[in-house]
């Protein structure tokens, strides 16, 4: 709950205003996970809340550690009827979480098995904060970024509480720049997280070319990338937001040089980076990894267009934690 839903809850149970804070502090500072820990509440109102609500935090109900560090944390959501999938990986200098927004995807996008799984249902904020507390209690955590399960903008209000309790003084108190939320591009849900929060944002592009990022992406029929990146030329982003492009090389598609020119020119004058990602292959998808070389020399063409461009390192494959692979269906 935000600070402006726990004060209606402090004013239905006849709690001073001031209890809302009091509240959020046991929640989103001191992590605890039963109400009647909150010790400067009254008894008897704690009894009243904890028969009314819950603290909403409950652990993992599984994890995998992979040979690189990486852990992938299952948890359960929906009352028990679906499972989602969070990631910790911790670098040399930063540990980032990624974090899941919806039970499986509507966006069915080729490349990816969240797409494969299907939509199942759609988190609530309660269910994405949730995701966090047992980690951080765990292990480092300097990054969180929205690139799990899910499109985050097709869950638009509740990503925005979770953002809201994320960044404010009484939530975890976060710079929205340890915030990245990544997105296909649905443009309304889009314009809104532009003119409303600070956080990074980061685009799936994939391919400069409209027919054959429509061939991995259907969003492209109804939010083509070049109407994405109109919308991005009006903000400005030279000064602490950042926006980066994601880019899969798939072998033969879309890693030619006249690709990376075509995207050069596509995203021209506009302060960013392009994060170029491996390809994790999925059975009975017809797309193979680009190859290291071929990256190198995306990468340079990049430079040399005068577009910043780095190469993600892969991590977690092979407990299925890695960029594409998260899914409840079977592997
Ligand atoms: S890449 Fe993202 S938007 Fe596309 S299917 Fe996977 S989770 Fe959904």
């Amino acid at each position: 709950m935000t600070l402006d839903e726990l004060k209606a809850v402090a004013s239905k149970m006849s709690l001073p205003g001031y209890a809302a804070r009091q509240i959020a502090y046991w929640l989103y500072r001191k992590r605890v996970r039963i109400i009647d820990e909150m010790s400067n509440i009254a008894a008897n109102k704690r009894q009243q809340l904890s028969d009314y609500y819950e603290t909403g935090l409950f652990p993992p109900t599984g994890k995998e550690i992979s040979t690189d560090g990486t852990i992938k944390y299952l948890y359960s959501v929906n009352n028990g009827n679906n499972f989602i999938e969070s990631v910790y990986i911790p670098a040399k200098k930063r540990a980032t979480l990624c974090v899941s927004s919806q039970a499986g995807c509507k966006m069915n996008c080729l490349f990816c098995m969240t797409g494969k799984q299907g939509f199942a249902a759609q988190l609530t904020a309660s269910e994405m904060l949730n995701q966090i507390p047992f980690v951080l209690d765990n292990n480092e955590l300097t990054n969180i970024v929205f690139m799990g399960m899910g499109e985050p903008l097709d869950n638009i209000d509740e990503l925005f509480k979770v953002l809201e309790i994320l960044t404010s003084d009484y939530g975890y108190g976060w710079s929205p720049k340890r915030i990245t939320v990544s997105t296909i591009g649905i443009l309304p849900g889009l314009k809104r997280f532009l003119d409303e929060s600070h956080c990074h944002l980061a685009i799936s592009l994939h391919s400069p070319r409209h027919e054959e990022r429509l061939s991995l992406m259907p969003i492209e029929k109804v939010y083509p990338a070049d109407s994405i990146i109109d919308l991005l030329h009006k903000y400005d982003f030279s000064h602490q937001r950042r926006v980066s492009f994601e880019y899969i090389l798939f072998e033969g598609l879309n890693d030619t040089l006249h690709h990376a020119t075509e995207l050069a020119r596509l995203i021209k004058g506009l302060k960013c980076r392009v994060n170029l990602i491996r390809y994790h292959a999925i059975e009975g998808v017809n797309l193979r990894c680009c190859s290291e070389k071929k990256t190198e020399k995306f990468q340079a063409a990049l430079h040399a267009s005068g577009i910043r461009a780095t190469v993600r390192v892969s991590r977690g494959e092979d407990v299925f934690a890695a960029c594409g692979m998260l899914s409840q269906i079977k592997k």
